[in-house]
């Protein structure tokens, strides 16, 4: 079992356990929340999670090049890192071996095409486990990694299967990825470039204190979720994420329910 809290020496509970990922999920399904906090069963590997891993590691490899590159070379990159994920997958329930390929090659060749161009790398990559806030009963930390920071912008990269820019306004509103990563670079500017199955989707935003502010408040609350040691968390069911294709624990939770089946 892994535990997200530990206590300081001066009796200050620390919690390290805070990444946007996690506040994402607990957005979703507080019951999943903490269950992927304690739990440290090995990773379920997943085709969809594989192929956006390995299309970010050819952009991580193209941008951190010395050298200018070609189609050619990110097709032959693709395929080398690809072949070795192949064998960790242990669920494939997007896509097929031939069909993932295919889809994979073409989102990090639409990123190469219509994204690299532009970008001045300053840092590739870049984790960053920063104190985020702290007072008297706790210390907490918040991690994460930028795909790509410049000199006054930052990147993410997605290679989904549908185009997330058509949600704008959401992410807008409650997207807590670019707020944590501008407090954390101190670029207010955020970008994510959106590589789908057919072309390449941009957002933009502009993230300053007020969206920090708002930010700390969900993530105190949570603490104070956590260090109230309740099990006793809210099933947070209505939507795609509880399903068996998308929830690890979906067999032992709604899924062991007559309403689940
Ligand atoms: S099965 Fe649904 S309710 Fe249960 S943990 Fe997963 S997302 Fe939450």
């Amino acid at each position: 079992m892994k535990f997200p809290l530990h206590l300081a020496e001066d009796g200050r509970v620390v919690h390290d356990w805070v990444r946007q990922s996690s506040i994402k999920t607990s957005d979703m399904c507080l019951e999943r929340w903490r269950r992927e906090l304690w739990d440290d069963s090995p990773e379920i590997v997943k085709d969809a999670a594989a192929l956006g891993t390995v299309c970010h590691s050819v952009a991580e490899y193209v941008l951190e090049a010395d050298e200018a590159t070609d189609e050619s070379e990110i097709t032959e990159l693709f395929n080398i890192f690809w072949a070795k994920m192949i064998p960790k997958i242990n669920v494939w329930n997007s896509y097929d071996q031939e069909s993932a390929t295919v889809e994979g090659l073409s989102r990090i060749l639409s990123w190469y095409n219509e994204v690299y161009e532009e970008l001045v790398p300053k840092k590739v990559e870049w984790n960053f486990n920063k104190l985020f806030f702290e007072d008297d009963e706790r210390i907490v930390y918040l991690s994460g990694t930028v795909d790509l920071v410049e000199e006054d912008r930052i990147w993410d990269w997605k290679f989904p299967k549908r185009d997330y820019s058509r949600d704008r306004w959401q992410y807008d509103r409650w997207d807590v990825q670019s707020m944590a990563y501008c407090w954390a670079t101190g670029i207010p500017n955020f970008s994510y470039a959106v590589m789908h199955s057919k072309g390449v989707g941009r957002m933009d935003f502009v993230r300053d204190e007020s969206h920090t502010d708002w930010v700390r408040a969900k993530v105190l609350r949570l603490c104070q979720l956590l260090e109230s040691d309740s099990r006793a968390m809210a099933l947070g069911d209505n939507g795609w994420w509880c399903s068996e294709k998308w929830c690890d624990y979906f067999a032992q939770c709604k899924g062991a329910t007559i309403g689940g089946t």
